[in-house]
Parts: C-alpha cells; sequence; structure tokens
C-alpha cells in the first residue's frame, strides 16, 4: 500500500472547507512510519546538512527521527512562551489563524546548515517563517522535507530557491 493509503483525510476540520490530512494512522503504523522517514532520509541525501529544525507538534514528529536517522542535530520551534532561554520570535499567518514562533537565541550558529522539517506544506505561512528564524541566526538553508505538501496551496511559491522535497502531493 502507498504512503496515502496511510494517510486519513477528513473533510471540515478544524473548519468548514479544509480538508485536513491526519498523519496520525501513518504514525500509528511502525513499519510504514519507519519507511516514511528512510524515504525522506532518501530524498535529502544530496542535501549538507548539520541541523534539523521543526516546527511543533507535527515538525516534531518528521523532523525529530529523520535527525538521528542522519546523525544530526534537533532545533525545536515553538510557539511564542514555551521555549525557557532567549528566543528570537516572528509572527505570521496561518492556512487558518494567525501564529508566532520562536527559536532558542543560541541555537544556530552563522554558517550551519539546517533542514526545515514538517508533516505538512500547505500555504506555506509556518515554513518560510521557521526559514527567516534560521536566516536571522545566520544559518543556511539546506532545504524542506515534508510528508505532504498540498500543491494546489502553492506554498512552494512563498520559498524561492529552497530545495523542496515532500513524500506525498495532493
Ligand atoms: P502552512 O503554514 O499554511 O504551510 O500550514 C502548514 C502547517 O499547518 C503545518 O505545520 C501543518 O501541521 C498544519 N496544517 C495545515 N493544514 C493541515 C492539514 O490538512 N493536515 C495537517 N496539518 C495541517
Amino acid at each position: 500500500m502507498s504512503f496515502k493509503d496511510y494517510i486519513r483525510v477528513i473533510p471540515d476540520f478544524p473548519q468548514p472547507g479544509i480538508s485536513f490530512k491526519d498523519i496520525t494512522t501513518l504514525l500509528n503504523d511502525g513499519d510504514k512510519y519507519r519507511q516514511a522517514i528512510d524515504e525522506l532520509k532518501k530524498m535529502v541525501a544530496h542535501m549538507k546538512i548539520d541541523l534539523i529544525a521543526g516546527p511543533e507538534a507535527r515538525g516534531f514528529v518528521v523532523g525529530a527521527p529523520l535527525a538521528y536517522a542522519l546523525g544530526v542535530g534537533f532545533v525545536p520551534i515553538r510557539k511564542s512562551g514555551k521555549l525557557p532561554s532567549d528566543t528570537i520570535e516572528i509572527e505570521y499567518d496561518l492556512e487558518y489563524g494567525k501564529d508566532r514562533l520562536a527559536m532558542h537565541s543560541d541555537a544556530i550558529k552563522p554558517g550551519q546548515n539546517v533542514l526545515i522539517a514538517d508533516d505538512l506544506l500547505a500555504t506555506g505561512g509556518t515554513i518560510s517563517t521557521s526559514v527567516q528564524l534560521v536566516k536571522q541566526l545566520g544559518g543556511n538553508i539546506a532545504g524542506a522535507a515534508f510528508l505532504i505538501e498540498l500543491a494546489d496551496l502553492n506554498g512552494r511559491a512563498k520559498l524561492p530557491g529552497v530545495d523542496i522535497v515532500s513524500l506525498v502531493t495532493y
């Protein structure tokens, strides 16, 4: 069965008109979850990666196992007010709503090559904000990796010049 067969689609969640791609059904299957991370590892093999950064919460579920598989560090990007030490923060628009993302100011050293990882690329707001956070600290963007890309929302347009890989496209 393909990866798509393991992703549950929920109509009108969390708002009418949104067709929510639920990855919990993929995560629930140990073999398929591992296959997904192994496949992403292959897809980013050509990139030079020193660190992976992922936005909470589903970015952790993709980014952390990928960091483990590659033997590189992981940087959590969190909602404002959650990280305990000094942070840099940026406000951004979501597919539905607004938010503010934060990263520890000392998480990335200038010149480090950072792959951004998340479960899903929709409008690209979350990832372009993550890219800005990494760049603010002097990091280079190695690329961006997703389990799912919603092609119609054209998130790629918000990420010019970024090497983007995704496992499944809708
Ligand atoms: P973007 O900022 O519009 O690209 O939205 C991507 C973010 O919203 C990711 O962090 C996703 O976790 C979340 N998201 C948006 N749409 C969906 C969906 O259909 N399923 C799961 N997560 C979604």
